[in-house]
């Protein structure tokens, strides 16, 4: 289980800072949502890390209810830390979250200080860290004042077990509010943690960059619309590996005939400019320099060095393949 990173690591990748803070993101970031969980085989796992860091991808994002089962991509996160990429924590960033449904009963998700503190203990425990890189609201939560939930990610700074805080899925107003209470406390927001790809702009109807002002930074997840943005389903056909065929949260009925002929559209633009569909989908997100970082998710080390390509060849679009893919999404 030896493992010595790459002396190379730095050479390629680029890093933006979030937001204003002093923290610097790779621009491709990995997430462990899916394949990280029980039931995977571990040996993937270790290679997917492996390749990550060793090509300057500093940033790991969890979560504490990713898996399936919920915990146990965490679980599986620590041991790896523990016997195998250790020596490396000061070069890592390691983020978590609380928002989302963890355990039974009142204080098990959304948004009380009661939740969110017990469950930063309880990632840590699993992950076997005094402190992660980045904590996050995971999404927001209606009934819950929202000075509670940004004072409960201050009192975990205070604290030492967050170094940085930030919100997940908060729309701008929302966003904007949160924001202001955190720098108030002293505490601010480092990352808002939203979806954004091709295929889905909701960040652009809502305005949100342009509101928090490059105060936060963003850092998009689910890029690659969970791997519809790659070469995985440009037959039509479901390969029975992948996410659609596994995963509840990507349903196989939701790749229409329709789809598929945008995803070969959109994939005939990425052969022009020498790309595949994924490293253009990545590419794409990075022209807006107000994108810290890109947060894929991969089920190999191959897919993540396919997507590793991007960070060479980024921001190079023309107005025309920008207006060619905005005319196919927008359909
Ligand atoms: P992506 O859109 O990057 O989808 C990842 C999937 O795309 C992979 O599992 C793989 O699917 C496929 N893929 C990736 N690269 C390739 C390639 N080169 N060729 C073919 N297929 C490829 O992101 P995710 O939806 O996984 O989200 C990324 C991260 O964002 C998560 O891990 C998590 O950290 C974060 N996230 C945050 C949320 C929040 O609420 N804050 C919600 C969702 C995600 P396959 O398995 O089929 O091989």
């Amino acid at each position: 289980n030896t493992y010595t990173a790459a002396q190379t690591r730095y050479d390629a990748m680029q890093y933006r800072y979030a937001g204003q803070s002093g923290l610097k993101l790779p621009v491709l970031s990995l997430g462990l949502w899916h394949n990280f969980g029980d039931g995977v085989d571990d040996a993937v796992c270790r290679q997917m890390i492996g390749t990550a860091f060793d090509q300057g991808i500093t940033h790991f994002d969890l979560a504490n209810n990713y898996g399936p089962p919920a915990g146990s991509a965490e679980t599986r996160f620590g041991k790896m830390l523990c016997d195998q990429f250790g020596s490396y924590r000061d070069e890592m960033l390691i983020s978590t979250k609380a928002g989302y449904y963890m355990w039974p009963g009142p204080y098990g998700e959304w948004g009380s200080r009661k939740y969110l503190i017990s469950s930063c203990d309880a990632s840590l425990k699993r992950m076997g860290l005094e402190y992660v890189d980045i904590f996050y609201h995971h999404r927001p939560d209606p009934n819950t004042p929202l000075e509670e939930t940004m004072g409960a990610l201050a009192q975990l700074v205070r604290q030492g077990k967050a170094l940085y805080v930030g919100i997940s899925n908060y729309h701008r107003t929302d966003a904007l509010k949160a924001m202001a209470l955190l720098k108030e406390m002293g505490c601010p927001c480092v990352l808002n943690q939203v979806r954004y790809s091709m295929l889905d702009r909701w960040v652009e109807d809502d305005h949100l960059l342009d509101g928090m002002k490059g105060e936060a930074g963003t850092i998009c997840f689910s890029p690659l619309a969970q791997g519809l943005l790659s070469n995985r389903y440009l037959d039509g056909s479901i390969p029975p590996d992948s996410r659609a065929s596994k995963s509840y949260f990507l349903k196989p009925e939701t790749i229409t005939k329709e789809r598929v002929e945008l995803l070969n559209g959109l994939n005939a633009i990425a052969r022009e400019r020498g790309q595949n569909l994924s490293e253009m989908a990545i590419s794409w997100l990075l022209v807006d320099k107000r994108v810290t970082s890109v947060l894929i998710g991969a089920s190999s080390a191959e897919q993540l060095k396919v997507n590793l390509k991007a960070v060479e060849n980024k921001s190079d679009f023309t107005n025309k393949e920008l207006s060619e893919i905005d005319a196919l999404c927008k359909r």
